[in-house]
C-alpha cells in the first residue's frame, strides 16, 4: 500500500487485513510502538520522525526482515508505508524472492498535495502524533515523499506492478477500487 502522507494507506491496509485475512506491517506502526515502549530502536528512529524525515534505509530493513519472520505463516502481507526508498524496495524484493513469495503488486493511492495538508491537520487533532501538529513538518514530509518515496513508483512500474488508485471520494468507493485491483493480481 503506497502513497504519499495521510493519502489513507493505514485505513485502506485496515480494511484489506478484515476484507482478506492479510497480516498488516506498518512501518509507522512498528517505529511508533517501539517509541511507546522506550525500546533502543524507537530511540534510534525518534529524531528522524519527530521531524518528518525518514528512519535511515538499514534501521527499516532490519525491523522488516524481523517483522516477516515474527509473522510466520501468512495468508498474506499487506505492507504499509514500506518500502519508501528505492533501496528499500530492492531489499524487499531480495527478502521476499529469497522466500519464495514475490511482491504481487503496488497500490498506490495518488491524492493532491492540498488535500493531504488538509487531512493532516484534521487528523492532528486526534492522532497525538509529534509529527502532524505543525505545518512545517507536514510539508517535510511531503517534501521528503516527493524527493525519497516517489521514485519507488518507476520501480514496480518497470516490474509492471504498479496500480494507481484515485484516492479522494467516498472510503467505500476506493476501497472498491483497491479490491478491484488486489482481486485481478
Ligand atoms: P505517514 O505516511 O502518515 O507520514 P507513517 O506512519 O507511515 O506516516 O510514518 C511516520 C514516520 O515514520 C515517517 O515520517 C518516517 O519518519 C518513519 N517511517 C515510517 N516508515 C518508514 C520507512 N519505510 N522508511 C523510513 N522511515 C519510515
Amino acid at each position: 500500500m503506497f502513497g504519499p502522507p495521510g493519502a489513507g494507506k493505514g485505513t485502506h491496509s485496515e480494511l484489506l487485513v478484515n476484507k482478506y485475512q492479510l497480516t498488516h506491517i506498518s512501518t509507522g506502526d512498528l517505529f511508533r510502538k517501539n517509541l511507546g515502549e522506550g525500546t533502543p530502536l524507537g530511540l534510534k528512529a525518534k529524531t528522524f520522525m519527530d521531524q518528518g524525515n525518514l528512519v535511515p534505509d538499514e534501521v527499516v530493513i532490519g525491523m522488516v526482515e524481523t517483522a516477516i519472520k515474527d509473522a510466520g505463516h501468512v495468508k498474506g502481507i499487506i505492507f504499509d508505508g514500506f518500502p519508501r526508498t528505492v533501496a528499500q524496495a530492492g531489499k524487499l524484493d531480495e527478502l521476499l524472492i529469497s522466500l519464495g513469495h514475490p511482491v504481487s503488486g503496488m497500490v498506490s493511492l495518488e491524492v493532491p498535495d492540498e488535500e493531504l495538508k488538509n487531512r493532516l491537520k484534521l487528523r492532528a487533532k486526534t492522532s497525538g502524533r509529534v509529527d502532524d501538529q505543525d505545518e512545517d513538518k507536514i510539508n517535510n514530509r511531503i517534501k521528503v515523499y516527493y524527493a525519497e518515496t516517489q521514485p519507488v513508483i518507476d520501480f514496480y512500474k518497470t516490474q509492471e506492478k504498479y496500480y494507481p488508485i484515485h484516492g479522494v471520494g467516498k472510503i467505500e468507493e476506493i476501497f472498491g477500487m483497491i479490491c478491484d485491483t488486489i482481486d485481478k493480481l
